[in-house]
């Protein structure tokens, strides 16, 4: 998988088993170092869960073919998102459209959208982690970590069941990261030296917090309503903009759901409370279903399932601490939207990326600079993916008023001749389409070949 692995190996241990957590300790074993996965839930959680589908845009897809048989698992068990039709909220008029599976598209991205199940997913990552020899610790909450109090100190997590002592501890912990919670206790950020690299990542924060919703739609229920069978028969997803929330539609890549995405950033939604993945309501919030276009409200009406996230954007600290023993990545580390196009891509390549620096170890000494690495790495996208993220937030739940009709006269335009010119896809699209090109592998290839392999050398 890497062209090399490591001559110092070290002990990983990785709180949260989930998507990043998983490709780290695959990626970190890949790069010949030790690992155990700390993991709060039982196997079941992962296996019994309802079905959830992940997005996979074209930059996750492509880093995916370095892990084996993932394009059979596509095959059998995804689908293709060609792409989104935009909706006026009240009204269901066709606003506009976006199209990624052009020709021209396809062929310079290398790589088409998917969408996958998370169980189907999880389930490949988890036999290739036990193929390779990961230790797993599963019903383990991590509950403390005693830092390192010089450079040359072990690490120990203290969880429900027992103490793992190892080198680098890694939060893939998700949402309410206590790895990230510890780190910032701590106040153990890296130091000035590494301030340009702060001062660089800080942006407009995001809007905060916001709600994001999965609702499911049994797909037999309708297809018993001619209004809104038309909408399940191909794979495009349809995006209902409205004030201060939106709901983003499309069928899930096994054909059985009709899965509603909820986005809003409106304060009046802010009481709603969150939900466990496993757990979900069986009856969608009123306050979800508030709105007045009818097949959109028949549509909520028939969801047997919610499933609630509330986020914050997180400050952009460094994501490891001044002595280079705990690190955090994917959503633990920054808040890209649950739901969203790029959350299981950003923890994927950042744990791809840990990966990948750390099969260049030779030395002990050299952690410090690939931790620094990962972080100028990460959070360098990071910052496109978060502004990303606020811009379709921004847009898409946008009230109604002048901005509103700019924001729609735009948007016509990709109606026209099937494509809009390139300058207005480029000023509707050109944050969210730039991360369809980015290469985790690419990135870190450049990071070593400027600043590593001079140091070994
Ligand atoms: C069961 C499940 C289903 C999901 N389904 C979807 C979906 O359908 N669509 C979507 O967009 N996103 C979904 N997500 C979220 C999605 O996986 C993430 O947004 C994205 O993949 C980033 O993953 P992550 O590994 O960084 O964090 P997460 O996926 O949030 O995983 C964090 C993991 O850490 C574990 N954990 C938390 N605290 C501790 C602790 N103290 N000790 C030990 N373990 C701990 C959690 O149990 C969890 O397994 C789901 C997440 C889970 C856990």
């Amino acid at each position: 998988m890497f062209p090399r692995q490591a001559m110092h190996v070290l002990k990983f241990a990785i709180v949260g088993g989930s998507i990043g957590g998983l490709t780290a300790a695959y990626c970190l074993r890949q790069a010949g170092h030790d690992v155990v996965v700390l993991e709060k839930n039982t196997v079941d959680a992962f296996t019994n869960i309802p079905l959830c589908s992940l997005k996979i845009p074209p930059n996750m897809t492509r880093l995916l073919k370095h892990i084996p048989d993932i394009q059979n698992l596509f095959s059998q068990k995804g689908s293709i998102i060609p792409g989104f039709i935009l909706r006026e909220g009240q009204t269901s008029e066709i606003v506009g459209k976006m199209e990624f599976m052009t020709e021209e598209i396809r062929a310079g991205l290398r790589s088409d959208y998917y969408q996958v199940s998370y169980s189907d997913l999880w389930k490949h990552f988890y036999n290739l982690c036990n193929g390779c020899g990961v230790e797993f610790k599963f019903g383990s909450e991590a509950i403390e970590i005693q830092p390192a109090k010089v450079e040359t100190d072990f690490i120990t997590v203290l969880s429900s069941t027992g103490e793992v002592v190892c080198d680098i501890v890694v939060g893939a912990d998700g949402n309410h990261s206590i790895v990230k919670e510890i780190l910032d206790k701590y106040e153990v950020i890296l130091e000035k030296t590494r301030k340009n690299v702060d001062e660089e990542s800080k942006e407009e924060p995001g809007p905060e917090p916001w709600i994001s919703c999965r609702l499911m739609v049994p797909l037999l229920r309708m297809q018993t309503d001619p209004e809104l069978s038309i909408l399940s028969q191909d794979n495009w997803e349809n995006a209902w903009m409205c004030d201060g929330i939106s709901y983003i539609c499309g069928k899930d890549p096994l054909g059985q759901y009709y899965l509603i995405h909820v986005l809003c950033d409106h304060p009046r939604y802010f009481d709603l409370q969150e939900t466990e993945w496993d757990d979900p309501l069986t009856e969608v919030p009123e306050l979800l279903k508030k709105v007045e276009e009818p097949r959109l409200r028949k549509m909520l009406e028939l969801a047997t399932s919610c499933h609630i996230t509330k986020q914050t954007s997180k400050v952009l600290l460094n994501n490891a601490d001044k002595y280079n023993r705990i690190v955090v990545i994917g959503t633990a580390a920054h808040a890209a939207m649950i739901n969203g196009s790029f959350n299981s891509a950003i923890a994927f390549e950042d744990a791809f990326t840990l990966g990948y620096l750390f099969s260049h170890l030779n030395f002990p000494d050299e952690v410090p600079f690939l931790l620094h690495g990962l972080n100028e790495i990460t959070q360098r996208h990071t910052k496109i993916v978060r502004a990303s993220d606020s811009g379709v937030l921004r847009l898409f739940c946008m009230p109604p008023g002048p901005e509103q009709e700019a924001r729609d006269a735009l948007f016509r335009q990709t109606l026209q001749h099937n494509q809009a010119n390139e300058d207005t896809l480029e000023l509707l699209w050109n944050t969210y389409i730039t991360q369809f090109d980015y290469d985790a592998k690419e990135a870190v290839e450049e990071w070593w070949l400027n600043w590593m392999k001079p140091i070994q050398s």
